[in-house]
């Protein structure tokens, strides 16, 4: 936790990611979902049975949601979306949650905008 905090004290500097080599399958990554546009895996550090995350192919500016512009609706329509598959595929429909940390008071640490989705135990309210 304290390496996350670490990690999320970096703001926004728009340089690549780790997702970068993941998506280029440079790193190795779990995945759950693909498509043309977006891709889901497994997060490393899970923090429910089923922790996935879902990030654009491109990430096109959207180093977080607080980036996003009028042109990036179709692209986080479609995130939302691979997060509904994801959580059938996974099989948790009947109790899922999306989150996006956006920004160092999120603890944002990987800036290339991504979706958790988790779920598989009794999600409580409110987060952390
Ligand atoms: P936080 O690190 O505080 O959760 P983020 O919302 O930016 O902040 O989430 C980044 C997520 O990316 C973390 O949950 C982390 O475990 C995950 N992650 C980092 N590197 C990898 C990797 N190589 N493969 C899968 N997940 C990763």
């Amino acid at each position: 936790e304290d390496a996350a905090k670490a990690a999320a004290a970096t703001a926004d500097s728009g340089a690549s990611t780790i997702f970068d080599k993941i998506i280029n399958k440079e790193i190795p990554s779990t995945i759950v979902y693909e498509d043309d546009k977006v891709l889901a895996f497994r997060d490393v550090n899970p923090q429910a049975p089923v922790h996935v995350l879902v990030i654009p192919k491109l990430r096109d500016g959207l180093t977080q949601l607080g980036k996003a512009e009028e042109r990036h609706g179709n692209i986080l329509g479609r995130l939302m979306y691979a997060a509904k598959i994801v959580a059938e595929k996974e099989g948790i429909l009947d109790g899922f949650r999306v989150v996006i940390n956006n920004g160092p008071g999120a603890c944002q640490s990987v800036y290339h905008l991504h979706l958790h989705v988790l779920g598989g135990r009794q999600m409580k309210w409110p987060p952390g």
